[in-house]
């Protein structure tokens, strides 16, 4: 995999006020990979295949609708590389191919084995057997968070990023957030905002990032993956406004979070604040289809116009 040399535009979101707000849509990165995946994955794969091994796969698991499930695929595609994707639920094997997310990472090339909840929860056994089945493989864990992944997510960060007081991303495992932490500049204080219920995280940000400069900040509306009828109205209120889409699983939720924040006063005056867009889009497909079933208002997805 490639650094790539797009240069990622920072956007500005524009408020009344004087709180400046901002964008930077490393959903653009790449048309497939999108966001903070490319990032977390890119160190992870270079390694693995600077070893040359022989007959190279990936291995990873995900949920029915993951980004990262559909990155990898993608990457495996790109790459010409073998994926396996062990997927969370069993009851998905008879109907995956009405899965927008499992479509398309099966027209990548991807293999699936799907299991229990009960099972996916258990990695460390799954992970240990998968060892033995394929022992030249690389198993990248669930969401990816280690070492390399934090080394790829410095590169949100750039001459351009720092004259922010703010930087602002969605939390699912952490390493974003504990990148961004650990890479930041002296002056700057880093915003998680959780969309998992999970208390543990703030630990485990901070092993990695070894800085005190973030706070995580809830915003799952209850659980992961709940799309609630204000956070639907907020993304396509702000596409309408702002021209830039957003999806219901991370980055709605975070800057809907934001706006809440400067309603609130929470960022002193002429604060700076930078929000990542960490990309996601291809979930809105699914999550559009889950709202039809129970005929829900729907995701404009202005990139599906
Ligand atoms: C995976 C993901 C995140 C969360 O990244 P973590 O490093 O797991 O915290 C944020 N936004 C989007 C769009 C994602 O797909």
């Amino acid at each position: 995999m490639k650094i790539p040399d797009t240069q990622i535009p920072i956007i500005e979101i524009p408020l009344k006020g004087n709180i400046q707000l901002f964008i930077k849509r490393e959903d653009l990165i790449h048309p497939q990979i999108s966001g903070n995946k490319y990032w977390k994955l890119l160190y992870n794969i270079n390694n693995y295949l600077d070893e040359d091994p022989t007959n190279p796969s990936i291995i990873t698991f995900g949920g029915a609708f993951s980004n990262h499930i559909s990155a990898v695929s993608a990457l495996g595609k790109d790459l010409e590389i073998k994926t396996l994707g062990i997927i969370r639920g069993e009851e998905l094997q008879s109907k995956w191919q009405q899965n927008p997310t499992l479509k398309f990472a099966h027209e990548n090339g991807m293999d699936f084995r799907f299991v229990t909840r009960e099972d996916f929860r258990d990695k460390e056994i799954l992970t240990k057997n998968l060892e033995i089945e394929f022992p030249n493989a690389l198993i990248i864990p669930e969401g990816g968070t280690n070492e390399f992944a934090l080394k790829g997510i410095q590169h949100l960060l750039n001459s351009d990023t720092k004259s922010f007081d703010y930087l602002c991303t969605a939390v699912g495992t952490g390493g974003t957030v504990a990148g961004i932490s650990k890479f930041a500049e002296e002056n700057q204080k880093v915003l998680g905002f959780k969309v998992v219920d999970d208390h543990s995280l703030n630990d485990s940000v901070l092993k990695l990032s070894e800085r005190n400069n973030f706070e995580l900040i809830e915003a799952h509306d209850g659980s992961y993956g709940k799309i609630t009828d204000e956070n639907i109205r907020f993304i396509n209120d702000f596409s309408e406004k702002f021209g830039i889409q957003l999806e219901p699983i991370y980055t709605g939720k975070m800057m809907k979070k934001v706006f809440e924040l400067i309603e609130v006063s929470y960022f002193p005056e002429n604060s700076k604040i930078l929000a990542f867009h960490t990309g996601g889009l291809q979930g809105i497909e699914g999550a559009n289809e889950m709202l039809r079933k129970k005929k829900r208002d729907l995701i404009i997805n202005r990139n599906a116009l």
